[in-house]
C-alpha cells in the first residue's frame, strides 16, 4: 500500500516513511492510496478472532512492509499492558451498547493507539540504527498516553510540556510518576498555550529539528487512526452477533476528528454495514454546525467538563474533506489556503447532503452532560466519564431503527470532579490510579521561555 498526501505535493510514501514523518511536507495529512472494501466473505472470516489477530488482519490491508511475524510481535506487546482479556470489551448498558476503550494503562481510549505506536517507533528506529526525540505539549490525557506508550523504549526519549499547576490532579501524577530515564516532563511556568508556542516554535527551527530528531506522536500520525479502526469491527462483530441485525450505528464523542476519522474508514470498509456514524460534540460544536448546517466556522473554545474535546480546528477533518471532495487534492489546497484567512468553510447542499449519509451529529450542553451522567447511573448502575455522556447523550437522539455502540473514551475515575458534579460522590479508584500520589515523581519546572526548554532538550535527549 502506498501513501499520499491530501494536498497532493509528495511523492508516494511507503507505510514505514509515513508513520515516521506524520504530518506531509507539503503540510497536508497522509491517506493510503486506496480504502480496501471487504467482501463478505472477508468480514465473515474477521467475525470470531481475538482482538489483537483481528488487529493484525486489519493492518495487513494497509501494511505490506514489515514482516508478518514482527507485526504480531508488536501487536502482542502493544496489547499486553491492558487489563482486560477482549481489550475493548463491549457491554449492554440501558439502551445502548458501551465499547469500554479504557483497559490500557492511562485509562484513556488514547492507550489503544498509543501503545501500539510506542512499539512501531522503536522497532523502525533500531531497523535505521536512528534516534527520536518526541516532543510534545499537553492540557490533560493525550500527554500521559504518549508517555505511557513511549516509556522505556530503546533509542527513544519524550519531552512533554505541561502548564505547571494547571492541568488535573489525577494527570500531573499520571505524568509525572513515570521516572524512566527516557521520559522527561517538564512543567512550565504559565499556560496551555505557552506550551504550545514554545512546542511549535522548537519544530519551526529546522536546524534544532534536525540536530535533535525531534518527533511527534499527535493524532495526525496515520498508525494511531489505523489502530483505531480496529475497535470498531471489534464492537460491530459483537453487538450484531448479541442482536441478531446487520447494521449498527456509532456515537463518537470528538475533538480533533481522530477517533471518529477511523470510524469512518471502518464504515467504508464494511460497506454500509455501519448505518451512520453519530458525531457528538460538546459546546465547541463547529464539527456538529458543519454536519447539520454545513457551516465550518471557528469560534473561541469554550473550556468545558469534557477537556479532551475542548477544540475548534479538528486536525484530522482535512482527512474527511479529501474524501468528500471525490480525492481531489487542489481543491483541498485551495479550501486549505482559504480556511487559513478566513476561518471557515461553507458547504453547498449537494455536500451537505453527501455528509448525512455518512453522519448524524448534536452537540451537548454541560448541563446535559451532567444529566445524562446522573440518569444512566440511576437507570443502569455504570458511571459514564463526562467525554462518554457527551457521546451517549447524542445516541439517546438517534437510537430508532439500529442499535447505538457509544464509545467510552476515557474512565470516570480520570475526572472526579465532574462526576462528583453530577451524582454527589467521586466514583471509585481503579487499581492504576490507587497509590499514585504516593509514588516518586520525576518533574522538572521551567520558565515559559522557549530558550530555557530549548537549552533542557539540548542537555538530555538522545
Ligand atoms: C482525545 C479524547 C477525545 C477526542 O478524540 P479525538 O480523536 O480528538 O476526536 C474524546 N475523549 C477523550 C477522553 C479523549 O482523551
Amino acid at each position: 500500500m502506498r501513501y499520499l498526501s491530501t494536498r497532493g505535493k509528495v511523492a508516494p510514501l511507503s507505510f514505514r516513511q509515513t508513520v515516521l514523518s506524520g504530518l506531509a511536507e507539503d503540510g497536508g495529512l497522509i491517506l493510503p492510496e486506496r480504502v480496501p472494501v471487504l467482501s463478505e466473505n472477508e468480514i465473515r472470516l474477521l467475525r470470531d478472532l481475538p482482538y489483537q489477530e483481528l488487529a493484525f488482519r486489519i493492518f495487513r490491508y494497509f501494511v505490506d512492509d514489515i514482516p508478518e511475524e514482527d507485526l504480531k510481535g508488536l501487536i502482542q506487546r502493544a496489547y499486553a499492558t491492558f487489563d482486560h482479556p477482549e481489550i475493548t470489551p463491549v457491554v449492554r448498558k440501558g439502551p445502548v451498547w458501551i465499547l469500554e476503550l479504557f483497559h490500557g494503562p492511562t485509562l484513556a481510549f488514547k492507550d489503544v493507539a498509543l501503545q501500539f505506536l510506542g512499539h512501531l517507533f522503536e522497532y523502525l528506529l533500531a531497523e535505521r540504527g536512528e534516534r527520536m526525540n518526541i516532543l510534545g505539549a499537553t492540557s490533560g490525557d493525550t500527554g500521559s498516553a504518549a508517555i505511557y506508550g513511549v516509556r522505556g523504549k530503546k533509542n527513544l526519549a519524550i519531552f512533554i510540556l505541561h502548564p505547571h499547576g494547571r492541568v488535573s490532579p489525577v494527570q500531573a501524577l499520571q505524568m509525572t510518576t513515570v521516572t524512566d530515564p527516557n521520559v522527561f516532563n517538564l512543567a512550565i511556568e504559565g499556560t496551555f498555550d505557552d506550551c504550545q508556542a514554545i512546542v511549535k516554535g522548537l519544530f519551526a527551527d529546522l536546524d534544532f529539528k534536525k540536530r535533535y530528531r525531534l518527533g511527534a506522536v499527535n493524532s495526525i500520525n496515520w498508525a494511531r487512526v489505523l489502530a483505531q479502526i480496529v475497535y470498531y469491527f471489534w464492537a460491530y462483530f459483537r453487538v450484531t452477533e448479541a442482536e441478531g441485525v446487520e447494521r449498527v450505528r456509532f456515537s463518537v464523542p470528538t475533538g480533533n476528528f481522530g477517533d471518529i476519522f477511523a470510524g469512518y474508514l471502518a464504515r467504508r470498509m464494511l460497506s454500509g454495514r455501519i448505518e451512520r456514524l453519530i458525531l457528538a460534540t460538546n459546546e465547541n460544536d463547529i464539527l456538529t454546525r458543519f454536519v447539520n448546517r454545513g457551516d465550518y466556522s471557528v469560534r473561541e473554545v469554550v473550556p468545558t467538563i469534557s477537556p479532551s474535546m475542548d477544540i475548534q480546528v479538528a486536525s484530522n477533518f482535512e482527512r474527511y474533506l479529501y474524501y468528500l471532495w471525490g480525492e481531489d487534492p487542489a481543491r483541498v489546497r485551495e479550501a486549505m489556503a482559504c480556511f487559513g484567512e478566513e476561518r471557515r468553510l461553507v458547504f453547498s447542499p449537494e455536500e451537505l447532503e453527501k455528509v448525512r449519509e455518512d453522519f448524524l451529529s448534536a452537540s451537548v450542553t454541560q448541563e446535559e452532560t451532567l444529566e445524562t451522567i446522573r440518569r444512566f447511573y440511576r437507570d443502569t448502575g455504570y458511571i459514564l466519564d463526562p467525554h462518554t455522556a457527551v457521546g451517549v447523550r447524542a445516541a439517546l437522539e438517534f437510537l430508532e431503527g439500529y442499535p447505538v455502540i457509544c464509545l467510552a473514551t476515557a474512565h470516570p475515575a480520570k475526572f472526579p470532579e465532574a462526576v462528583s458534579r453530577a451524582l454527589g460522590f467521586e466514583p471509585p479508584v481503579p487499581e492504576p490510579l490507587r497509590d499514585l500520589a504516593s509514588r516518586p515523581r520525576r518533574v522538572v519546572i521551567l520558565p515559559a521561555e522557549m530558550e530555557a526548554v530549548r537549552r533542557f532538550i539540548s542537555e538530555h535527549a538522545l
